[in-house]
């Protein structure tokens, strides 16, 4: 019934955020770069050819290079063990002229993944995937957030999106995505619940959502004769057709703010991982302040 009579929603924009973000992060570089006479670096460490693993970096170190960021890529073969890809984290961890470290994931079956995530020091992750960044992000001290969920983040201040006393659900547990964004979500004073495989009835918990975050890995596994009317939905999903988890046309109809897939949260985790590249840069060139 709601979806005939509601307005449609209004679209919450994360290409036209992410380019202003990218031109704030690219301000920042340059001043930086004439202030200690070194740019901003970002290496990017890629195992195997996974051909969508081979786009997304390719497209983070595009980005980078109109930023002004430099990046240094390195490739290692799809057969690379744990103990190999923890020595080269740990290799880039102490190098001085790196600072911001990308793993891109997943990194396969045979290793260890959280393993080499940690063997990229604190103060390089950029990407917020370390326990360090996690535990900080869940206990509000300085650090990096998780990529996605920061850009969320982001996206919802922009558009003044209220989250304190608000009942935020969060589909999807993952521990670069769900979980940190509920963490965020919480540090802003929402009610959050988490969602997952196991949950039973989810959509009665899908429908007390104020803010929905769907981070499911599902094609428009979410509809909008679930959601309450007014919901606020970032969809984070992105899969295969360039579908997002979320039906957008149905959810549009229910919702007051949307996000589009793409064009919506993709564009605002690279815009976070430039920006917070050059938030490490600047810290540990003790220019910060
Ligand atoms: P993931 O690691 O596969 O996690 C998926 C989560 O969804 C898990 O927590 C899983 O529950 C839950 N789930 C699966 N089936 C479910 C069901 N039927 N009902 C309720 N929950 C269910 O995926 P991810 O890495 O978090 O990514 C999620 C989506 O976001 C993907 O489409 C991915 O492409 C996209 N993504 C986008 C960006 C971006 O920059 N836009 C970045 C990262 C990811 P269990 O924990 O119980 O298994």
């Amino acid at each position: 019934m709601s979806q005939t009579t509601s307005p449609t929603a209004r679209l919450m924009d994360g290409s036209a955020l992410a380019r202003r973000l990218g031109a704030e992060t690219a301000e920042r570089a340059a001043a930086l770069t004439a202030r200690t006479g070194q740019a901003p670096c970002l290496a990017t460490v890629l195992v195997g050819e996974d051909p969508a693993s081979v786009t997304y970096v390719r497209m983070k170190r595009n980005r980078c290079a109109k930023a002004g960021i430099q990046s240094r890529h390195v490739a290692l073969p799809a057969d690379t063990g744990t103990a190999q890809l923890v020595d080269t984290i740990g290799g880039l961890s102490a190098d001085p002229g790196v600072h911001g470290i990308l793993l891109q994931h997943p990194v396969g079956p045979h290793v260890d993944e959280r393993a080499a995530f940690e063997a990229i020091a604190p103060e390089k992750d950029v990407d917020g995937v370390t326990a360090h960044s996690f535990a900080a992000m869940s206990l509000g001290m300085p650090g990096f957030a998780s990529c996605t969920p920061g850009g969320i983040m982001r996206l919802l201040d922009h558009y003044d999106v209220e989250l304190s006393g608000k009942h935020a659900v969060v589909v999807g547990r993952s521990a670069i995505l769900g979980k940190p964004a509920g963490m965020l979500l919480l540090a802003r004073n929402a009610t959050v619940t988490y969602c997952h495989s196991r949950t039973t009835d989810l959509a009665a918990h899908v429908r007390e959502a104020d803010v929905l975050i769907a981070a499911v890995g599902r094609a428009r596994f979410l509809h909008g004769d679930q959601l309450k009317p007014g919901a606020v939905v970032v969809d984070a999903g992105y899969n295969v057709g360039n579908v997002g988890d979320v039906d957008f046309a149905s959810a549009a109809a229910v919702a007051s703010l949307i996000t589009p897939v793409p064009g919506g949260v993709g564009p605002m985790t690279i815009a976070t991982l430039l920006a917070q590249t050059v938030d490490a840069a600047t810290r540990l060139s003790g220019a910060a302040g």
